[in-house]
């Protein structure tokens, strides 16, 4: 690593991947620092001692697993976090969902006016679909979820449609130029792709960024940052060697994209030794009013276990994470609109799950799983519902002991969790399947709400008095003004809950901001692919 770039940025998820991209586009010298490994397709955890060797979990006075590893799981006295940790950030390991929220949710007073008026939202999601190509599966009644989903959402007069996925359903050349196979409808999504198919930023934004110049340093952790003059100085160490002393590397702009939980955290840090910021960071945490939730013991199949690549049960095709998705929308109270969503657990699960499901005392009959394979025996019933809507945003993130924590009180009596609740005990019921919120509902873990969609603690707004970041991201300097070339661009800025699974529109923020750093600072790029087979893209510069 040299000792000073252009700009570096911090994290390679959605907001990182893009500023990456676009500022190496640019024609700057760019530096990405991530704390996670880089796990190539065909590493993804294929087994259960696999995957336990990638499950990490941090709390204030307690730390298990590598700190590398590509489950970061939070756990929190009032409510869980699930992250993804690795180059490619949380799309490695997420379902891939991409929906853009209702207009109503941008219409919120949360939102500066300019997100709502410059146009370059429209813009930003535009390039943000551009790159992640969402796909719909054209056949979803083919799958057995799907059907039964259909089957579910009859008594509640809703039919699904299929849902759109970051995911290449035939042979492509993305536009980042990499060839990417045909899904093979494998279901492993949230343990990773391992056959390249899933549109991660790891094999789109970051090899596009990297083909422009830009520098990927893996594997160190970012801890806080300060103003040196007119530069950034920006303090790392090893991620699995904390007491190492810190290097640093300085730039002229620095992007925070470390997530909600890490970017806020880095801002905290700093905060406590002399960065000027304002007073609402932390503030704002929402869980996205999401949820995940089990059904089972209802006549017709699921085929909701994914058997990986390659496969490890030859029969029918599971389909990709989420295949089908019903939307309820409520005209009236955008915060009751919800969607529903069937979801695949990973392969490397399935020697755990006869054992969930009995230690829960909910299963009889699991035995017969354990002994005829999860694909065979009743766990073939076996529903998992993915839940997205709308929650208070009252979480708040502080610092204990070093590590982001979550505080939000009285988050589990919030009247979502009971309309989901009630929606999906009665769709299970009408299929003859028993409800089952949690599998672990009556150890600790398992009776508090987790989210795998933390958002805020850097909310985007219209003054320090209102947010962290104004409307172009840049952090507000707790005195009126802005920190010239400190920004933050991922999950954290968002302001609210979304009630749609956040990666299109956390990406589309990022290609927002993007345009403007471009256009303060008289730079330009286009946003052309490099894939020969790739469609030119209609967005050339900004
Ligand atoms: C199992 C699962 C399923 C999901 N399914 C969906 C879905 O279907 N659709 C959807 O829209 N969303 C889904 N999500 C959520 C989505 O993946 C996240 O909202 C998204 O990844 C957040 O993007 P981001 O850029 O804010 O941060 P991230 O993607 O979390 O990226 C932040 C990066 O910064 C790194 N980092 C953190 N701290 C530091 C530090 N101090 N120094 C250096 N690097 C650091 C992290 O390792 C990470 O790589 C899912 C998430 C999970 C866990
Ligand atoms: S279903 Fe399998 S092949 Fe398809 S995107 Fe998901 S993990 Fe990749």
């Amino acid at each position: 690593m040299r000792r000073a770039y252009d700009a570096v940025v911090v994290g390679s998820g959605y907001g990182g991947g893009v500023s990456a991209s676009r500022l190496a586009r640019a024609g700057l010298s760019v530096c990405v620092i991530e704390r996670g490994r880089d796990v190539q397709t065909g590493e993804f955890p294929g087994r259960l001692p696999e995957l336990r060797r990638e499950l990490q979990v941090t709390g204030p006075r307690m730390r298990s697993g590598r700190a590398t590893g590509l489950f970061d799981f939070r756990p929190g006295t009032d409510i869980h976090v699930l992250l993804g940790c690795g180059l490619g950030g949380g799309s490695l390991i997420n379902a891939g969902v991409a929906l853009r929220p209702d207009d109503r949710v941008f219409a919120d007073a949360a939102w500066p006016e300019e997100v709502r008026r410059d146009g370059l939202l429209d813009e930003g999601f535009a390039r943000a679909s551009a790159m992640l190509r969402p796909s719909r599966y054209p056949r979803p009644s083919e799958l057995a979820k799907y059907r039964a989903l259909e089957a579910a959402g009859e008594t509640l007069n809703k039919k699904p449609f299929a849902a759109p996925v970051v995911v290449s359903f035939e042979e492509t050349v993305n536009p980042a130029g990499i060839t990417q196979p045909a899904c093979t409808l494998c279901g492993d999504c949230c343990a990773g792709c391992n056959v390249g198919a899933k549109n991660t930023i790891a094999i789109t934004y970051l090899p596009d960024a990297k083909a422009h110049g830009a520098e990927l340093f893996a594997e160190l952790t970012v801890l806080r940052v300060a103003k040196e003059g007119d530069h950034w100085r920006v303090f790392f160490a090893p991620t699995e060697g904390a007491t190492v002393v810190p290097s640093f590397v300085d730039a002229k702009t620095v992007v925070l994209s470390a997530g909600t939980l890490g970017s806020t955290e880095i801002l905290l840090r700093s905060r406590e030794l002399g960065l000027d910021v304002s007073d609402r960071l932390g503030e704002r945490f929402s869980a996205n009013g999401d949820i995940i939730a089990f059904a089972l013991g209802g006549e017709g199949r699921v085929n909701g276990i994914g058997v990986g690549h390659p496969p490890k049960f030859a029969g029918d095709a599971i389909g990709a994470c989420v295949t089908g998705e019903i939307e309820f929308n409520d005209d009236r109270r955008l915060d009751h609109s919800m969607f529903i969503q069937e979801g695949v657990l990973p392969s490397a699960l399935a020697p755990l799950l006869p054992v969930f499901f009995l230690s829960g005392g909910r299963l009889i009959g699991a035995a017969q799983s354990l002994i005829q394979g999860v694909y065979r025996g009743p766990l073939q019933h076996l529903y998992t519902f993915f839940v997205v809507s709308h929650d208070e945003a009252k979480g708040r993130i502080t610092l204990d002991n070093d590590v982001a924590q979550v505080a939000w009180p009285g988050v589990a009596e919030q009247e979502v969790y009971a309309r989901i609740d009630a929606i999906l005990s009665k769709a299970a019921a009408a299929v003859g399947a028993r409800y089952i919120k949690s599998p672990l509902s009556i150890t600790s873990v398992g009776s508090k709400p987790a989210t795998a969609h933390p958002l805020g603690g850097c909310g985007i707004g219209e003054s320090a008095r209102s947010g962290v970041v104004d409307h172009k991201c840049r952090v507000f300097d707790g005195k009126g003004g802005v920190h010239q070339g400190l920004y933050v661009c991922d999950g954290a800025i968002i302001p609210r809950s979304i009630g749609v699974n956040p990666l299109l529109t956390i990406t589309a923020l990022a290609e927002r901001a993007m345009i403007h750093v471009a256009r303060d600072h008289n730079l330009g790029f286009d946003v052309a692919p490099r894939g020969s087979l790739a469609r030119p893209s209609p967005f050339r510069n900004c």
